[in-house]
């Protein structure tokens, strides 16, 4: 018997293949020279960071679900 949710515990992996980046400017987590764009306010930021951004503040499975959903970039055309 498996679990309902698909959601599971732990590392949570965000899919930034359709992400903006930019020039480096320091990351709002961790300070270091980032390319990556949040999806989520567009400010520079390591994927890695925001996925344990994530994992520190989802304390359920509905609340990573939604934050997840936040940060991850809409591809061209794609719909989530
Ligand atoms: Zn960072």
């Amino acid at each position: 018997m498996s679990h309902a949710t698909s959601a599971t515990p732990g590392r949570v992996v965000l899919d930034w293949r359709h992400a903006a980046i930019g020039p480096l400017a320091p990351c709002v987590l961790c300070g270091k020279p980032a390319i990556c764009r949040s999806p989520a306010k567009g400010v520079p930021c390591h994927k890695g960071c925001a996925e344990a951004w994530i994992t520190v503040r989802a304390r359920d499975a509905k609340t990573r679900a939604r934050l997840i959903a936040y940060c991850t970039p809409k591809g061209p055309g794609g719909a989530p």
